[in-house]
């Protein structure tokens, strides 16, 4: 068997293959940054100081530090990200970056530069709200679920992608830190000693851990369409004008209520922390993203549904109805597990004054509590803001 090609880049090998590749002209002064901010992958950014034009090459690493030891994590899911970044480049050419280049061996995406734009929960944090943000994401939404599901696709054609995207590792991630192990006393927990009470109140709630079992169930056996997976405001660049989804390595075939229910969620812990207009801001993105999902969903399905499923009268709102409920239920764990679990969301652990943030952490998990267990038959998105706005 010949070795692999395989070897972390440095900024120095960067540039070197930015020049092989072509991307710059000769002349190009070529400058390069290692910026990533996770454990998982590098992200350089290659700019000509000449012309200012950027590059980014991502690189997956073999390794990633969880609960601080080295995990083995596969080099195959950049394979994953460059093609998903490229159908739903193809599905939803606004809202995604373009991928210049992908290399399997290396692990690599080569794709454009969105330095101009901010990722969203970073600009969220400093105050900004993004007014077209869940427009955008509502129709990113519809498009790239609806048209890699069975209602748009030949089943054939879905059967395959399900198995070029079937991500094993990625998915166990999320089946063990979202949907099982925040809600049971096990040492991948992280929380501060204030939120103790509420936490053992979590673990010892079994209609809560039954319900969160059935949201894994889902995760795990329906295939409905393409996820993007890991669908949270750090995926998500951003301006007053723009937007675009980075990041879907995570990527499989899934229940379509999950990407739903993870931006919903992050946009709620926005809505935690803030007051006044500015939270009012935050339940306007949750209903509007909600609005445009839907609106988007019912043109493609009239104009562009296979026969088989959508002559059926009064199943696109069934269809509908099941992605909302799911989609609660969703970000209810996601409110969880960036509470309590491994992996914390920047709007609540940055909160520096400890009683404002103990109080935005319960208000978190109290919200998310709601969600998971009431989920059912709730017909309106108001079910949703009303966990932030006036809990039970
Ligand atoms: P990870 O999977 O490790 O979270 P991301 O794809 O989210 O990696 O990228 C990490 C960071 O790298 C982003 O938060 C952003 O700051 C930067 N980045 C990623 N892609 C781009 C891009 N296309 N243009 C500019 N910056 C990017
Ligand atoms: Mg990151
Ligand atoms: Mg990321
Ligand atoms: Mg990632």
């Amino acid at each position: 068997q010949p070795q692999s090609a395989y070897e972390p880049l440095s900024e120095g090998s960067a540039i070197l293959l930015t020049k092989k590749l072509g991307l710059f002209n000769e002349t190009a002064s070529l400058e390069c940054r290692e910026i990533g901010d996770g454990n998982l992958n590098y992200v350089f950014h290659i700019t000509d100081s000449n012309s200012r034009k950027g590059i980014i090459i991502k690189q997956a690493l073999p390794f990633a530090k969880v609960i601080g030891e080295a995990w083995p994590l596969t080099l195959k899911r950049a394979v994953i990200e460059a093609n998903a970044l490229k159908l739903f480049g193809k599905l939803c050419p606004e809202y995604v970056p373009e991928v210049y280049y992908a290399d399997e061996e290396l692990a690599i995406t080569v794709m454009e530069d969105l330095s101009h734009l901010t990722i969203t929960r970073t600009g969220f944090i400093e105050g900004e709200s993004y007014p077209l943000l869940s427009r955008h994401i509502g129709e990113y939404m519809a498009k790239t679920l609806f048209h890699t599901s069975d209602f748009a696709i030949e089943h054939g054609r879905k059967k395959e992608l399900a198995v070029q995207f079937s991500n094993p590792e990625l998915c166990k991630i999320t089946e063990s830190f979202v949907f099982t192990d925040p809600f049971f006393d096990v040492e991948s927990n992280d929380f501060e000693e204030e939120l103790k009470a509420e936490v053992v109140l979590l673990w010892n709630d079994s209609e809560l851990q039954l319900e969160a079992a059935k949201l894994k169930k889902s995760f795990i056996t329906e295939q409905e369409a393409l996820l993007h997976g890991d669908l949270h405001t750090g995926s998500i660049f951003a301006c007053e004008t723009e937007t675009k989804v980075i990041d879907p390595e995570f990527a499989f075939y899934g229940p379509i209520g999950f990407d739903v229910g993870q931006f919903f969620a992050n946009l709620l812990f926005q809505a935690i922390t803030r007051k006044g207009k500015d939270r009012e801001l935050m339940f306007k993105h949750v209903e509007v993203t909600w609005d445009v999902f839907t609106e988007t969903f019912r043109t493609l399905w009239e104009n562009e549904g296979m026969e088989a499923f959508c002559k059926t009268k009064g199943y696109l709102d069934y269809i509908l109805q099941k992605i909302l409920e799911d989609a609660f239920g969703f970000a209810g764990c996601e409110l969880i597990r960036r509470t309590i679990g491994l992996s914390h969301v920047k709007d609540l652990d940055g909160i520096e004054n400890t009683a404002e943030r103990i109080a935005a952490k319960k208000a978190a998990l109290q919200a998310g509590k709601i969600l998971i267990k009431q989920r059912k038959n709730k017909t309106d998105i108001s079910f949703i803001i009303n966990t932030v706005k006036k809990p039970a």
